[in-house]
């Protein structure tokens, strides 16, 4: 039996599950010699495992389209002439013929000018990876296939890998790096699944199937328990399931405080589909749809279409209130087709409305699809990280450019729509009031707001127990924010993760704040604490 202590929780929640180890496959190329006699041995892999990718993409396209542009791409002249070229002149194996080969294609097409062809260099790289997993042998895990209930452990988990994963069998996450504001920790919460995250040498002391037992709420890990504490476990993961059918007694209750304050309850969401599963807790809306996983998740920059499908779909689920924020990617947010240029610190870099602002064609698709899906619901538009008011209202003006375009084109929209903004940066805390005469509404984001008030990165673990949103200046700046608001009669709400934490709930009524906003799995308990 071994026991870790872990100091912060990502997601409550006690779980007893054999582990699942997910293992990133190494794609590094092997770097064997290939001797004269060896060339023709190394040619004939190349078209071996050439066939078998075709055949993959074949099935891939046959159930979706958008690997038709993969499949030609794969039986691509200057791909099979790059590598053959490789190995029989630079005596390259096969695996180094590849890589660089596909190097170099890549290259090519992002330098192209037309967008279309530059974001194919996406394509071209994931070709690439199929290439080497052939070659390499690799038996790729796919968390989509997990159909028993498990505990997932891995080095780390990106948005693209916790989408596969079906909440039902998933009964816990521990990965060894990540925060509590990571996205791991977010997508755990607004599915109610156990989380610890920054568990140093976790995956050293698994293997696959130990049973493990976790109280992600206390921190503690047990592998292979013994019988006592085993028990232990199943009692507490017994009460906690009493405990979760007890609270919903609150559910019809309006979150009244004691004083009489109605409070609003909102979740924060990534998909419709989070949005279906918190439809029976009582909500007052969505306070933030975090649109980025829907450029996370895709081939390419989804349409305008293809966005208001979605925003439709959330308006119509959700007629309350559906905060749309716009695309809040770049920090540790990539795209697997849009390559972004390494930076020092990307949480000080190019992300969310300084990329929409510098790429208007982006930000006018997205602002498009939002305009139309507004016909269907109460839908508010906000904006994230901003830092000036000249953002604002540059953003602003670029929606009522796409609502004149709209008029014109005759489509409807929400004339009305509220427009408001992220308070996440210590510039937008000092310009509070400045902000406060322009925003409709302001949403205290306190996972970023922590990070850039105190100087400390939210995903590195190192330094997360530094890394604390009671910390009193963090307090302070939220004070500022919620008087600022309510000098300028805006309402003011909160989309951070402290909003969904029960032990801040009184502090933030004694400051005022008018709407908590948070992982659906935190509704319940929030909700009773406002009750009291
Ligand atoms: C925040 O920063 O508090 C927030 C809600 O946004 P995100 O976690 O997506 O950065
Ligand atoms: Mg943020």
């Amino acid at each position: 039996m071994t026991e870790i202590k872990v100091e912060k929780t990502a997601s409550r929640g006690t779980a007893i599950a054999p582990a699942y180890i997910y293992r990133e496959a190494d794609l590094t190329p092997d770097t064997y010699p290939v001797e004269e006699s060896k060339i023709q041995q190394e040619e004939a892999q190349f078209q071996e495992v050439k066939q078998a990718v075709m055949a993959e993409l074949e099935q891939l396209s046959q159930e979706n389209p958008i690997f038709a542009a993969h499949l030609a791409i794969a039986d691509d002249y200057t791909l099979q002439e790059g590598v053959i070229g490789r190995i029989k002149s630079g005596k390259k194996n096969v695996q180094q013929a590849i890589a660089e080969t596909v190097e170099e294609v890549a290259e090519i097409f992002g330098q192209m000018e037309d967008e279309y062809m530059r974001e194919r260099k996406a394509d071209v790289l994931d070709i690439g990876k199929r290439f080497l997993i052939k070659c390499k042998k690799i038996t790729v895990q796919d968390l989509a296939s997990i159909s028993e209930p498990v505990i997932v452990a891995a080095r780390d988990l990106f948005p693209s890998d916790t989408v596969k994963m079906n909440p039902q069998f998933v009964k816990g996450i521990i990965t060894e790096e990540g925060g509590v504001t990571s996205h791991v920790s977010i997508m755990a919460k607004n599915y109610g699944i156990p989380a610890l995250t920054g568990v140093t040498g976790i995956l050293e002391k698994l293997q696959d199937g130990s049973t493990i037992c976790m109280d992600a709420a206390e921190g503690r890990i047990v592998i292979e328990p013994e019988e006592g504490v085993l028990e232990e476990y199943k009692k507490r993961l017994q009460e906690e399931l009493k405990e979760q059918e007890e609270i919903k007694k609150y559910r019809s209750m309006a979150a009244l405080t004691p004083e009489g304050k109605r409070i609003f309850l909102c979740i924060n969401v990534g998909n419709t589909d989070e949005i279906k599963l918190a439809l029976d807790k009582n909500i007052d809306g969505v306070g933030l749809f975090r649109t980025e996983f829907l450029y996370m998740e895709n081939t390419h920059f989804p349409t305008e279409e293809e966005q208001f499908a979605v925003y439709k779909e959330a308006a119509m689920l959700c007629p309350q209130e559906v905060t749309i924020r716009t695309l809040d990617i770049g920090g540790d947010k990539s795209l697997p087709y849009y390559e972004f240029e390494p930076e020092e610190n990307p949480f000080l870099g190019w992300r969310a409305i300084r990329i929409s602002l510098d790429m208007p064609d982006l930000f006018r698709t997205q602002l498009r699809a939002i305009l139309r899906a507004s016909a269907f619901g109460h839908i508010r538009i906000m904006f994230p990280m901003m830092i000036s008011v000249e953002e604002l209202v540059q953003a602003k003006e670029m929606v009522e450019k796409c609502k004149e375009e709209l008029r014109k084109e005759q489509i409807s929209f929400d004339d009305k729509i509220e427009m408001g903004m992220m308070m996440e940066t210590p510039a937008s805390v000092l310009l509070a009031e400045e902000f406060a005469k322009e925003a409709d509404f302001f949403s205290i984001g306190t996972n970023d707001l922590t990070q850039y008030i105190l100087a400390v990165d939210r995903g590195n673990k190192k330094i997360a127990s530094r890394y604390d949103s009671f910390h009193p200046a963090v307090l302070k700046a939220i004070e500022t924010i919620i008087c600022a608001g309510q000098k300028y009669g805006r309402k003011v709400g909160m989309c951070g993760e402290l909003a969904g934490d029960v032990k801040a709930v009184p502090k933030l009524l004694e400051l005022g704040l008018d709407e908590f906003s948070m992982s659906a799995g935190n509704v319940d308990y929030v909700r009773r604490t406002i009750i009291g």
